[in-house]
């Protein structure tokens, strides 16, 4: 199967030249032909299969037939992130090289005044957050009267940052017939939900089973005690000379206390996360995606949709308490069929949390445990929930740390504003 089988012109398919693809990737190959045949689609797909590509694609193949001088917002793609919105922007960008088409991309944190500047001149594609979208359709710089495609990119991770009611009001300003186009990377009862009010009679496709992790990455779990934990990530990454590593906290503060420990050890680091300015964010990322930093530390929601291609070593220096994170954070490495591996230091207070990641993906883990790093013996048996402590938190709304994997029912309820969270 080629990129033209599948109906994708020569503008394009020079494009894809370009960017060095030889074949079509599982959701590519599944989710192109739907969407240029103008299907609703529900695509279950993990960053890292190539889901961008999966819905730009066949959009700007619809979209040039018919381009305008002063072009209106054709199709918006509705993003969770900052950092996300900006890669699709770039992919985009990338994608239309020798088309007419023109896109842009809104997010917060960042002067609008650029952003009300271009929209000005007029685009076919809108990438955007929730939170800017909605702000600048109120001041009356958007019009989303000529959306003919809707895009909802990384619908699970909107859903867990409280972003329903937002998406609610996005979907009311916009016009009725339309083409729709959802993707998750995780495939609960509340996405499906979410999926009913938006779709018209879909077609699914899914790039890997649910909440199965990609089996390329190999997944090491370790026991380990928990004031080791630092020390022990230190020796990996000198020892083993790794040169791009992504740690994930549970918390913002974690974030930084361990950033600062492994500058001190003369490793050089950056932490990205909620309190850091966007800015920063940006810097830091491009940094890391170059070289020039060793190791990004992030926390879950910061390091949602980074595109980091062949990243070698993930580091779960601590266990996320949504099991779906796991899932989440071990896409970023292995990506594009590379190798990857991701270790996950345990302490005998996340245990539980192992539990429900393994019951979530299917597989049960060989738990190593390393001379000099073991944790306290403890009775398995006795391993219960953690009791809820601040920093269980999501940034907007909460979700309680002892529901059961699965159980989403606090994921968005009062999806209070702002990112006040520990993450
Ligand atoms: P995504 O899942 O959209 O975040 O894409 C993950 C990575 O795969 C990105 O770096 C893309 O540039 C790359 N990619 C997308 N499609 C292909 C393809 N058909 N062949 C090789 N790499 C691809």
């Amino acid at each position: 199967m080629t990129f033209k089988d599948l109906g994708l012109s020569d503008s394009l398919l020079k494009a894809i030249e370009k960017k060095g693809y030889t074949q079509p990737s599982p959701i590519q190959e599944k989710a192109i032909p739907q969407v240029l045949q103008r299907k609703d689609v529900l695509a279950s797909a993990q960053t890292g299969t190539g889901k961008t590509a999966g819905f730009v694609l066949p959009i700007l193949e619809i979209l040039k037939k018919e381009t305008f001088k002063r072009p209106q917002v054709r199709a918006l793609v509705l993003t969770p992130t900052r950092e996300l919105a900006a890669q699709i922007q770039q992919n985009v960008k990338e994608y239309s090289t020798f088309t007419e088409l023109k896109s842009t991309v809104i997010f917060g944190g960042v002067n609008q005044k650029p952003q009300v500047f271009t929209l000005k001149q007029g685009v076919d594609i809108l990438i955007a957050t929730p939170g800017r979208l909605i702000d600048l359709n109120n001041q009356g710089f958007i019009n989303l009267k000529k959306i003919e495609i809707f895009v909802l990119d990384e619908a699970d991770r909107m859903l867990d940052m409280g972003f329903v009611r937002d998406i609610q009001r996005i979907m009311a300003i916009l016009p009725e017939k339309r083409q729709n186009l959802l993707f998750s990377a995780t495939f609960s009862k509340e996405i499906k939900k979410l999926a009913n009010g938006i779709l018209t009679n879909p077609v699914m496709v899914e790039a890997t089973p649910e909440n199965t992790t990609v089996e390329v990455i190999k997944q090491r779990v370790i026991r380990m005690d928990k004031p080791r934990k630092t020390a022990y990530t230190i020796k990996m990454i000198s020892e083993g000379d790794w040169q791009q590593v992504l740690i994930f906290t549970r918390t913002k503060h974690g974030a930084n206390k361990l950033t600062e420990k492994l500058n001190n050890k003369k490793i050089s680091a950056m932490a990205i996360h909620g309190n850091k300015s966007q800015n920063h964010r940006t810097k830091a990322l491009a940094q890391f995606k170059k070289g020039e930093v060793r190791v990004l530390v992030a926390t879950d929601i910061a390091a949602r949709g980074i595109d980091i291609p062949l990243l070698p070593h993930v580091i779960n220096y601590e266990i996320p308490n949504i099991s779906e994170d796991y899932v989440h954070r071990i896409g970023r490495t292995g990506r594009a069929g590379a190798n990857g591996v991701a270790i996950s230091l345990v302490d005998n207070d996340e245990l539980a949390y192992i539990r429900d990641i393994e019951k979530l993906t299917k597989q049960t883990f060989d738990k190593e445990i390393i001379e000099g790093y073991e944790p306290p013996h403890i009775d398995e048996s006795q391993i219960k929930k953690p009791k809820g402590n601040p920093g269980q938190t999501r940034g907007r709304g909460s979700r309680n740390p002892n529901s059961k994997p699965g159980n989403k029912k606090h994921y968005y309820q009062k999806g209070s504003k702002g990112n006040g969270g520990k993450r």
